[in-house]
């Protein structure tokens, strides 16, 4: 399978960081790896039409349940597909915690970009306190098999396990505590979709920057990364990318 390198921008970007983009093109014509970059939505167009034809994805940060209606600054499935996206991250738990959304919730959020022709990186992840006490795969099986539909195939879906506590803090789990998560999130993803889950992409996300990616890509079930801050600047980003494709 290839492997993806994925950047998150969240709520960051202003049409002058195009130029980060348009470095990390140059940097990386051709990576041994997929690569993607979700901006802000104001920013898709623009960056997937100065993409065109490279070998970098574009997505959306989220997206509604339905197709089209009365929901005043959401976004469609379709509108990202429309303005240039291929992907579409669900479930970020930054979503989770400032909008309250629910497996429920990313569950049918997945089925409404897959009607788009979307990939879905669907994003589950435990909080500290959880991984305090214990529980880190018991909450980590229920988002998978919450938040995941059945017709999730290798080709419509990627899954980012991003444990809260290490987004945008500095800190990471351990190799083994990673290599433990991933090992577990396939064998669920195995027991649900046999052969095919093999092929399904699993990508870590949390504090992923150039200097820990190369541990990070070398554990087995690590299928990339999804990278928030070090994916705003292209030469971090860029080194994350060549750290991939070297696994
Ligand atoms: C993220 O936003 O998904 C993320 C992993 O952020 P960071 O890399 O900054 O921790």
């Amino acid at each position: 399978m290839r492997k993806l390198a994925a950047g998150n921008w969240k709520m960051n970007g202003l049409a002058a960081a195009l130029t980060e983009v348009q470095a990390l093109i140059a940097a990386h014509p051709a990576p041994a790896c997929d690569m993607l970059l979700c901006p802000p939505a104001t920013l898709i167009a623009q960056m997937a039409g100065t993409t065109k034809g490279s070998a970098l994805h574009i997505g959306g940060q989220d997206c509604h349940i339905n197709a089209a209606g009365a929901h005043t600054g959401d976004i469609a499935a379709q509108m990202l597909s429309d303005a240039g996206a291929s992907h579409v991250i669900l479930g970020h738990s930054e979503r989770r915690a400032d909008h309250g959304e629910t497996d429920a919730l990313v569950l049918a959020k997945t089925s409404a970009a897959w009607a788009a022709g979307l990939i879905a990186v669907v994003c589950i992840g435990e909080t500290e306190a959880q991984r305090n006490d214990g529980s880190t795969l018991d909450v980590i099986g229920a988002q998978l098999a919450g938040s995941v539909p059945a017709a999730a195939t290798p080709q419509n879906l990627v899954i980012a396990y991003e444990p809260v506590w290490a987004i945008g803090t500095g800190r990471t789990p351990t190799l083994a505590e990673i290599a433990e998560v991933h090992a577990f999130l396939r064998a669920r993803l195995t027991d649900r979709f046999a052969a095919a889950a093999a092929d399904m992409r699993l990508l870590y996300g949390g504090s992923v920057k150039p200097s820990n990616a190369t541990g990070i890509f070398a554990l087995p079930h690590v299928d990339g990364a999804l990278v928030g801050g070090a994916s705003l600047k292209a030469a971090d980003f860029g080194a994350i990318v060549a750290a991939l494709s070297a696994a």
